[in-house]
């Protein structure tokens, strides 16, 4: 139901991106190398007393990959196949997303092993309380701010931030993103990676002349995530046609409530038997005819395997890396628009960096003006990516990457190396 865990290619997709960028830029050498590199990489071991008073020992990491535009900035997950080389890709991704973004972070990315999905809350709470505690050292409102991920959320995001503020002797919310919104949170959080990808999707479409209204989407993942971007699509009159959960999908190309499947998915935790709607497995749903597809949901869905099946028009990216190398290639052949994860998906980024600065200033905005302000940076983003896709000749996870690189290379040049 999230955005979840990639195989192990992540890292050699992130490194491949990154490979070809800088050849296309003509990127000086010992820039790219130094951008194929980690500032910083700690791994922490995470003991916890279990309910039933056996000692478990989980293994943590933070992954803090470069700094030039300022303080690392990224997700904690929690899962049981969390690898070093996935959070290594995550944290470059975070990387280029901040710096198309134009917001003033560096990328980061952690996790912890486990199956948090078998914890009670209080085993879960410990656990949090413990990984914020051996990460202490590395983050700080103005070294490194963590945020939700895969299967951590607000309440985790308090716990965090009372750790770290009991440890330190005073209260410091700006120390996390994304938590509850009484405690120094942002109004317009929860939502913003859903509502930044819905605004990427009326970007998208205004350029190919296409109408919102009954526009027909897909969206693989409803999650926190994919049901936000069901939810303001459908706000747009767009039409829903078919959704996905981990243990399958649903399909009515006449159209699906949003407000239904929510409350379907709460009372039966799946969409099997969803009134009016064929199943489908995840595998078809990518292979649905439709104007748009979100996979909003695991990385590394779309592959060599099922490019060249897609019908959609265009494939938005709100999960991070559901696209390989390899089907990359096969969709830039089949002249297939693809806005990249990087761009898409960057309005949790977004508003964590309006949730900072409201921290920093204690002061707070209305939910207005964050959604308003989030519109302006999606939109600029779009269309600069736009722009020089069409100026070079490239896609747009080309152009993205092009403009992300080069920042965060200006940056790290104008700086230059210490000592
Ligand atoms: N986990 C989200 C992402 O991958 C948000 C990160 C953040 O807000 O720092 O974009």
């Amino acid at each position: 139901m999230s955005q979840g865990i990639m195989t192990h290619s992540a890292w050699q997709t992130a490194l491949t991106q990154l490979d070809s960028t800088a050849k296309l830029m003509m990127l000086p050498e010992d820039v790219h190398q130094t951008l194929r590199n980690f500032d910083r990489i700690l791994t922490v071991s995470v003991p916890v007393r279990m309910d039933d008073g056996f000692l478990r020992v989980f293994t943590g990491f933070r992954v803090q990959h470069n700094a030039s535009r300022g303080p690392y900035k990224g997700g904690v997950r929690y899962h049981q196949e969390v690898t070093l080389d996935d959070l290594k890709a995550l944290a470059m991704e975070m990387t280029w997303k901040c710096s198309l973004a134009g917001v003033p972070f560096g990328g980061a990315k952690g996790g912890v092993i486990c199956n948090p999905k078998t914890f009670s809350k209080s085993e879960l709470e410990r656990l949090t309380r413990r990984y914020t505690y051996a990460i202490m050292p590395i983050i700080g409102i103005e070294k490194d701010i963590p945020a939700p991920d895969v299967n951590t959320n607000e309440q985790i995001m308090a716990w965090m931030m009372d750790t770290y503020s009991t440890n330190n002797g005073y209260c410091t919310p700006g120390i996390v993103t994304g938590k509850p919104v009484n405690v120094g949170g942002s109004l317009g959080r929860t939502d913003a990676t859903g509502l930044g990808i819905a605004f990427t999707i009326a970007s998208a479409i205004k350029h190919k002349k296409m109408n919102l209204k009954g526009l027909k989407v897909v969206i693989q993942g409803y999650g926190n995530v994919g049901s936000a971007v069901g939810k303001f699509l459908s706000e747009m009159d767009c039409k829903i046609i078919a959704v996905s959960s981990s243990k399958g999908g649903i399909y009515n190309p006449k159209g699906l409530s949003c407000d239904a499947l929510i409350n379907y998915y709460r009372e039966n935790g799946s969409f099997e038997h969803f009134p009016h709607a064929e199943g489908v497995t995840n595998e078809s749903l990518l292979e649905l005819s439709c104007d748009v597809l979100v996979p909003a949901a695991m990385g590394n869905q779309i592959t060599q395997e099922n490019a060249g099946k897609i019908k959609a028009k265009m494939i938005v990216e709100g999960a991070n890396g559901p696209t390989t190398t390899e089907a990359d290639q096969i969709l830039a052949e089949r002249k297939m628009p693809v806005v990249p994860d990087i761009l898409a998906n960057a309005g949790g980024a977004i508003v964590s960096y309006f949730e900072w600065v409201q921290d920093v200033q204690c002061y707070f905005w209305c939910e207005h003006e964050v959604n308003t302000r989030l519109k302006n940076l999606m939109d600029r983003s779009y269309e600069a990516v736009y722009a020089l896709s069409r100026e070079k000749k490239r896609d747009m996870r080309a152009a993205a990457m092009m403009i992300a690189v080069k920042k965060v290379a200006d940056a790290l040049l104008i700086r230059g190396i210490y000592p």
